[in-house]
């Protein structure tokens, strides 16, 4: 591992431990996409999550992590990250994200993802597709010699134009032998501004876009970090390694 202003540069071998560990958090959200129905509790899904990394062979990333209690973040409706799993239940109509890492050799993966649990409104529905598009958008722009601001901008301009809040008081992050390294990578910029990325490093890339306004504010638990106008919010993140090649989505 080197460093270039402050951001570590993984080797191959370092790059393969956060492959790994990417690989098994991206089966694990498999394993909840398929549990996710009417009627389970969020603290029934966090088992499964914890079950299923560590039968392959991995750490949770977030159990213990600043006090976190769990597994995942499960996160309802106008609950943007950071919620606590809990004996509530997932009810038609609802959207609920999920947010979840797993550590292989010391090395962490972060990832996260939003679905609708039965029938939901259309509202809800495009503001999923949108929040996983400006995703897409943004890893398109995880190039050497591009900048953190030419991410920020890709998701900033699609979402802005289609109306969403983009939520400025969290942000993505640099990821590697901590869950959270340098550089900040917020979902708004400005082109050529910001960190310049280079080979061997890798960030995780996480737009939260609100149907209102993008303030939040959070929840007396402590953790839970609602919208504060109570519209509903969608979070999709993936860690992404800068190569030669371009992006490689790790938690694909
Ligand atoms: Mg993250």
């Amino acid at each position: 591992m080197s460093r270039a202003n402050g951001i570590t540069i993984k080797s191959t071998r370092e790059l393969d431990y956060m492959r790994e560990a990417g690989r098994i958090a991206s089966q694990t959200k498999a394993v909840l996409k398929d549990a996710i129905r009417p009627g389970v509790t969020s603290r029934e899904l966090d088992a499964i999550a914890e079950r299923e990394i560590r039968s392959l062979g991995a750490v949770p990333a977030f159990k213990g992590l600043y006090g976190f209690p769990a597994t995942i973040c499960s996160s309802f409706n106008e609950e943007i990250v950071h919620g606590i799993p809990s004996r509530r239940r997932l009810e038609e109509g609802d959207i609920i994200s999920i947010d979840l890492g797993a550590v292989v050799g010391g090395f962490y993966s972060d990832t996260a993802f939003t679905v609708g649990v039965g029938r939901i409104d259309e509202d809800s529905q495009r503001l999923i597709y949108a929040t996983e598009e400006s995703l897409r958008l943004a890893v398109e722009q995880t190039r050497a010699g591009h900048r953190v601001g030419d991410i920020g901008a890709a998701v900033q301009t699609y979402a802005e134009g289609l109306g969403y809040g983009v939520v400025r008081q969290y942000v993505g992050h640099g990821i590697g032998r901590s869950l959270h390294e340098d550089p900040s990578v917020p979902n708004y910029g400005t082109p050529g501004r910001g960190a310049q990325l280079r080979v061997g490093m890798t960030i995780a890339i996480e737009p939260m876009l609100n149907l209102g306004t993008w303030d939040t504010r959070v929840l007396d638990d402590g953790w839970t970090v609602v919208t504060a106008d109570g519209s509903r919010s969608g979070h999709f993140e993936d860690t992404v390694a800068v190569t030669e090649n371009g992006p490689e989505v790790l938690t694909a």
